[in-house]
């Protein structure tokens, strides 16, 4: 599927001849000059009008989890070729230079961690490989780390973005959207919250499964969360859409998610509901007596 804006802001890297890459960027939202330390001191979000440029995934679990608490799981299961896909590349050649681009050798990273002293399963997906798209692994490990929260009673917590299902393995990357959307069906059964992260764009398969299932659906400000995007639906239904439709704002006004939360608050906002939705060992403790 692939659907993501391309209206969206990307950073401009600001160059000279003489001297290389300079450390400054031009926003291409507020058209300010910005430093790059400037820009990862403040979580990748523009310090002039707050915009929200991407995270990866590695950077999304360092601002969630406590420090050195994140172990991951699942990492042996890996991506591979099965239907010998290939369109102007072949999918092996994809996987191959995602990984390099990434670091990781998919487009989900799951494991253990606590936030806040709370014990939590995290997933994050990291658009930098293949644009966070949804295939086999990445369903089969959210999987995982869903059955280990029923399992352990331990509250899951993923932070989407992705492009939406991957094409490059047909049928078995959407049956990934029923698989997950089961998991957390049985994972609400034993009554274990899951608090789901949108962040832009989160769109396609993505959305239309375990992102819009979360007990809590928290979305960053400004992202574009949807199935099909804009472009597509203006040219289905033959209107132009208002020009906010699909982000944040207007589905929390239309409500389709939760809340909005800024990226330097996320962490103590899921804190804060982790305490609300987690039974009180200290409290339960004490009634028994
Ligand atoms: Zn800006």
């Amino acid at each position: 599927m692939g659907l993501f804006s391309r209206k969206q802001p990307n950073i401009k890297i600001q160059t000279t001849k003489r001297d290389g890459f300079s450390g400054w960027l031009k926003c291409t939202r507020c058209n300010e000059l910005i430093h790059t330390n400037e820009l990862q001191q403040n979580h990748n979000c523009c310090p002039k009008c707050d915009y929200h440029y991407r995270l990866s995934a590695d950077e999304r679990i360092k601002l969630l989890s406590d420090e050195s608490s994140f172990q991951e799981l699942f990492q042996e299961l890996a991506p591979c070729d099965f239907l010998k896909f290939s369109d102007t590349e072949s999918y092996e050649e994809r996987i191959k230079s995602a990984t390099e681009k990434s670091g990781h050798n998919e487009a989900v990273i799951v494991g253990r961690c606590t936030i806040g002293g709370y014990t939590t399963l995290l997933g994050v997906l990291d658009f930098n490989f293949m644009g966070g798209s949804m295939g086999s692994v990445v369903g089969e490990r959210l999987t995982r780390l869903i059955e280990l929260g029923v399992q352990d009673k331990t509250p899951v917590v993923i932070v989407s973005t992705s492009g939406g299902a991957r094409m490059q393995e047909s049928i078995l990357s959407l049956m990934q959207m029923a698989k997950t959307s089961a998991a957390l069906a049985k994972l609400h059964e034993a009554k274990v919250p899951y608090i789901s992260v949108l962040t832009n764009p989160t769109t396609g398969g993505v959305t239309a499964s375990f992102a819009s299932l979360g007990d809590i659906i928290i979305a960053e400000p400004n992202a574009l969360i949807c199935f099909a995007g804009p472009r597509v639906i203006e040219q289905t239904i033959g209107h132009k859409l208002p020009s906010n439709a699909q982000k944040s704002e207007f589905l929390l006004q239309h409500g389709m998610i939760d809340c909005i939360v800024k990226r330097h608050d996320l962490k103590n906002k899921l804190i804060d509901l982790l305490f609300y939705l987690t039974p009180q060992q200290d409290l339960s403790e004490d009634s028994s007596k």
